[in-house]
C-alpha cells in the first residue's frame, strides 16, 4: 500500500495514519513529526525549519524533497508507506513523482479527509500532544490524565506551539493557497479518494476502510 494523507492540519492525518499503519503493517510518515524531532535534537535541519514551523508557515521545498528521498529509501518501506504532511505543495508532489519512477514504485490513492473549517479550528485549539510517545489527546473527548501526563508512558502532554489558534489560522490559510491544489493535482491522475471526516474517530475510520476497499487498495 503506498498512500498519501491530503487534508487540512486538524483533519485527522495522524489519528487516522497511525492505525492505518498498525493494520496495513506499512510505515505511517509524518514529516511534521520528523521535523518536530529534528527541532528537539536542535540538528541542522532542525535550526533551518523551526522558525517556519512556528510561524505556521511551510519549511522550504528542497529541505523537504530531501528528506522524504532519504526517508523513502529506508528499507522499512519497502512494502509500502503513508505519506502524512507529504507532498504539501505542486513542486513537492512533481518531486515525489520523480522519485517514485526512479524507485520504480507508484501511487495507490490519495486520501482526502474532509472536515469543516470551525471544526478544525475546535479540534486543533484542543489537541495536546504526549511529549514523550506522540500520542494525540483532546481536552474535551480524549483528555489526559488529572496531572497532566500520558497514561501509555508517563510523558508531559503538552500544547504543540503551532497549535494556538493564532498561527492555526495561519496553517488553514497556507494550507487553502499552497496544498490544496493538489486536489486537482491527483484528481487529474484518478488517484483521489474523498472521505468524510467529520465524525467520531471510529465512524471516520469505518469511513476509510470502506473507501480504500471500494478504491481496491487494502
Ligand atoms: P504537521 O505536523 O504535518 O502539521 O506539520 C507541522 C509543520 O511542519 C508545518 O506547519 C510545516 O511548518 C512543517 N511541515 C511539515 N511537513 C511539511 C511539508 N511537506 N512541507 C513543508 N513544511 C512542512
Amino acid at each position: 500500500m503506498r498512500l498519501i494523507l491530503l487534508g487540512p492540519p486538524g483533519s485527522g492525518k495522524g489519528t487516522h495514519g497511525a492505525w492505518l499503519s498498525e493494520r496495513y503493517g506499512v510505515p505511517a510518515i509524518s514529516t511534521g513529526d520528523i521535523l518536530r524531532a529534528a527541532v528537539a535534537a536542535g540538528t541542522e535541519l532542525g535550526q533551518k525549519a523551526k522558525d517556519f514551523m512556528n510561524r505556521g508557515l511551510l519549511v522550504p521545498d528542497s529541505l523537504m524533497i530531501d528528506l522524504i528521498e532519504e526517508r523513502l529509501r529506508e528499507p522499512d518501506c519497502k512494502p509500502g508507506f503513508l505519506l502524512d504532511g507529504f507532498p504539501r505543495t505542486v513542486p513537492q508532489a512533481e518531486a515525489l513523482d520523480g522519485l517514485l519512477d526512479k524507485l520504480g514504485w507508484s501511487l495507490d490513492g490519495v486520501l482526502k479527509l474532509d472536515v469543516p473549517e470551525d471544526e478544525i479550528i475546535r479540534r486543533l485549539t484542543s489537541r495536546r500532544v504526549c511529549s514523550q510517545c506522540g500520542r494525540i489527546f483532546n481536552l474535551v473527548t480524549d483528555p489526559p490524565l488529572e496531572d497532566g501526563r500520558c497514561p501509555d508512558c508517563g510523558g508531559q502532554v503538552i500544547q504543540r506551539d503551532d497549535d494556538r489558534e493564532e498561527t492555526v489560522r495561519k496553517r488553514l490559510r497556507v494550507y487553502e493557497e499552497q496544498t490544496s491544489p493538489l486536489v486537482d493535482y491527483y484528481g487529474a491522475r484518478s488517484l483521489l479518494i474523498p472521505v468524510d471526516g467529520n465524525g467520531a474517530v471510529e465512524e471516520v475510520r469505518g469511513r476509510i476502510v470502506e473507501a480504500l476497499r471500494a478504491a481496491g487498495i487494502g
